[in-house]
Parts: structure tokens; sequence; C-alpha cells
């Protein structure tokens, strides 16, 4: 049978501020297991929590540029819940009153995702489970602000799923309310499946995935999963509702636990918080801080820029990448040129590297230096191309190690004829072979040249030579 799949993403976005969501504890990643910790976080008895409305802000701006209405009210709730991570074994979270309702995404694919709601919540500790079976917890994480970002379920495929993702990301990026790293967990990523017999109304029964570090992980995770519940039900057999984990190594999902329904958290509200009340003056205020989105500056890099969309898309994905590239632009105006080496090269280097633009040390003004080298033909493309690793790892400038490695192109014509004389003298049989016709041993000469100068021949004027000649 065929079926349709039924894709929700939850996404939880950490916000970008100085405290936590309800005390004056540093928010920010990496410090030593619980030294970021107060009465406050840790749930002792007695204390208050304050919200911190640098934490609003951010989600006004993020919930907005996701296209969400602010309601002028909301709420916080408990949700109550037991495990070692949440000191208070509850977490203050919001429930049927959330910041922002009614948002949507649209897809390069042009199709419109809606975004039921965005509401504020605190994170829970994180629980380290080390190889010799002792498990440890870390509150630092405690308290820090998250919005979460509800999907509805009309995602239709792994791939929409992974756009839709890709798109969120860039977009609060842009945005600044979250840096969105995931290496650091502040976006993480819940999914919910179902399949249902095409065409039909009615939902199925839907599993939901946890621990997707990844947005690839994601798509594997939905094609694994639609797989299994598609075998299921061939078979005649029930999905069950329970929540699954993705397995990265084994590229499996397994059962973790029964679904929890909402009731199961005895949700009510939060008595020590006063509702969130938001009026127009400050969403106005807040919306004129938001930058040109992603969408926008697709539009306007394939307008300004002459690119191609595929380009644009890769460039403008990434807010320090697309940064980076109008900085470059600037300096050396050659676009197209740019954007290639940005896409290729760079990319490359960056990914091996597993690092951000902004932590390389390649910067608008040693790239520009380095494609202008190319263009005045002070060095060759190839030479560029084999010197920005170095510069990538060293931080050197290009037009340095240029000067220190004597990299300048040989251009002399003088020079260049008494190297191709030698070659033409030292091999007369492959010169023969050109002469009756065998044109591709050009290539032969052209690297034999390049041998003997250490490739530091213009291969334009070595060409010429060499036809001229043979
Ligand atoms: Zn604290």
């Amino acid at each position: 049978m065929k079926y349709d799949v039924v894709i929700g993403l939850e996404v939880h976005v950490q916000l970008k501020t100085k405290t936590k969501i309800f005390c004056g504890c540093d928010n920010s990643f990496g410090a030593e297991p619980n030294t970021h910790i107060c009465p406050v976080c840790l749930g002792f008895p007695g204390t208050l929590p304050v919200l911190n409305y640098k934490v609003v802000d951010n989600a006004i701006k993020a919930s907005l540029a996701l296209n969400c209405e602010i309601a002028p009210v909301s709420r916080f709730h408990r949700k109550n819940y037991f495990y070692p991570d949440l000191p208070k074994a509850y977490q203050i979270s919001q429930y049927d009153e959330p910041l922002a309702i009614n948002g949507y995404i649209d897809l390069t694919s042009e199709k419109r995702i809606a975004i039921t709601r965005a509401h504020l919540e605190e994170d829970a500790g994180k629980l380290i489970h080390s190889d010799a079976g002792e498990s440890l917890v870390d509150y630092n994480r405690t308290g820090t602000p998250l919005l979460e970002i509800v999907s509805q379920p009309n995602i239709s495929s792994p791939q929409e799923a992974y756009d839709y993702l890709t798109r969120l990301k860039a977009i609060v990026e842009y945005t600044e309310a979250s840096d969105c790293n995931m290496e650091e967990g502040s976006l993480r990523c819940d999914v919910n499946i179902s399949i249902k017999p095409e065409g039909t109304i009615s939902l199925g029964t839907r599993a939901e995935i946890k621990n997707v570090n990844s947005f690839r992980a994601v798509k594997r995770a939905l094609i694994y999963e639609i797989q299994r519940q598609t075998e299921l039900v061939d078979r005649g057999d029930k999905v069950v509702q329970e929540t699954r984990l993705w397995d990265e190594k084994k590229q499996i999902t397994s059962s973790m636990r029964s679904k929890e329904e909402a009731h199961d958290y005895r949700y009510f509200p939060e008595p020590d918080l006063m509702p969130i009340r938001i009026n127009q003056e400050w969403i106005q205020a807040i919306f004129e801080t938001i930058p040109e989105l992603p969408q926008a500056r697709e539009k306007r890099f394939i307008k300004q820029y002459n690119l191609s969309e595929y380009d644009t898309q890769i460039l403008v994905a990434d807010k320090g990448m697309a940064d980076f590239y109008e900085e470059t632009v600037k300096l050396f105006p050659n676009p197209k040129m740019i954007s290639n080496w940005l896409t290729t090269e760079i990319f490359r280097l960056l990914s091996e590297a597993k690092i951000g633009i902004n932590q390389c040390h390649v910067t608008p003004q040693y790239l520009s230096q380095l494609l202008q080298m190319i263009e005045n033909g002070i060095i060759s493309g190839k030479m560029g191309k084999e010197l920005l690793p170095e510069v990538f790892r060293t931080g050197i400038s290009p037009e340095l190690i240029v000067k220190e490695k004597g990299l300048v192109q040989i251009t002399d014509k003088g020079e260049l004829e008494t190297v191709i004389d030698n070659v033409i003298k030292e091999n007369p049989k492959i010169v023969e072979q050109y002469r009756e016709g065998k044109k591709q041993s050009l290539g032969f000469f052209v690297g034999q040249v390049m041998r003997i100068t250490n490739g530091k021949a213009k291969p334009e004027t070595v060409n010429e030579i060499l036809i001229t000649k043979l």
C-alpha cells in the first residue's frame, strides 16, 4: 500500500542572553560543571524566580521573524515530572497561553509550513554517563532560556523536514536571538512522525524521535522510521505511540518509553510568576531591530551580484558567510569569482576543520588580496588554491607568503622560451607525434614546463609559446 507521511517538528533554540531565564547566573556555554548555579536554578525551597526580560525581547524577535503573532498576555505553567537533571521536579514552561502563535516558514520549494506556536521555557541540567558506569549531573544548563518552536504536522517528506530546519536555523541566526550552534546544544530538535494510507484524512499513530543531533541525522532517522512504520502497517501490525531514540552509530531508532500525554505532566499555572504582558510599542520596538532576513537577502544577492540560485542559497544560509561575502565584494568587486572561491575552496577547508567562517584565519581582506594577485597574473589560480590552506591555517597574509616563498608566477617570455626550447630538444619523438597530428601531446609539454618551473610558469603564456614553437 502507498502511504502519506506526516511529520511535525519541535525545535528548541537556546536564547542568547547574558544571564539565565529566572536568575542572575551566567548563561554561557563551556564552563566547568556546576559553576554557573545558584539557589534559584537549583530549585532550593524558599527561592523565587524573576523573569529576565532580555529573554522575552529575544523570543519576540525570533517569533516575529518566523511570522508569528505575539500574544498580548501569555503565562508560565509548571510542567511536573521527576528526573535527576531537574532539581525542582518541575520545569517552568508555557502551556495553553504561549508567547507566540500562528507563524510560518516558506521553503525554497515555495511550500509554506505553518508554525503552531512558539513558547518560552527553561532548560533542564545535563546528565553525563561515564564509561565507568557512573552518572554525573551538570546543572550549568538548568534555567537556560529556550524558545520551543512547534510546527504543524504538514511536513510530508524527510527532505522537507531538512529544508524546514535549515531555513528555521538561518532565520533565527539572522535575528541573533540565538547562535543556533548544534554542537553546543543551542538548537535541538524532536521529530513526530506517522503514516496513513495515501489520500485518507485521519492521522495514524505517531512516534516521537529524540536525540537527533544534526539535520542530516533528522533526515536519516525519518527515512528509517518511515520504512519501519510502513513494514509494520503492511504486515497488519499497529504502530505504538512511543518515544524512540535515534542511534547515530547503528542508524536505527529504538523504543525508549511510551509517550506521555499532556495530563501526565499535571500542568498548572506558575504561582511565582506574573503573566507576561506585551503591548504594541514593545513589539514595534523589537520589530525595528530585525535585520534583512535570509529570503530577502537571497533575492537581493541574485539581483545585485548576478549569482545563481544555488550559490546564493549556500552563501545566505549562514549569516557569517553571507556577511563575509559582501565584505569581500566591497574590497574586490568580482562577485562571481568570490562566490566560486567561497562555495568550493573555503567551504571545503571549513568543513574539514569543522569550524565556521568567523573562526578561521581567512578574512575578507586576505581573500580579496589573494584573488587580486590571481587577477593581476602575479600568481596562477592553481598557486592560489595551494596557498589558501596556508593562509587558513596560519593567518599569514597571502602577499607575505608569496613574497617569502618566491611564488611569483613566471610571465617573462624569454625565461619561459629557454625552458620550452630545452623540453622540445629533449623529447624529439613526442614533438614528431604532435606534428603528425596528435594534438593532445601539447598537455605533456605544458606538464614538463610546469614541473621544471615548480608550477610557477603562467599557463597561458606557456601554451602560446609552445604552439608557435611546435
Ligand atoms: Zn541560577
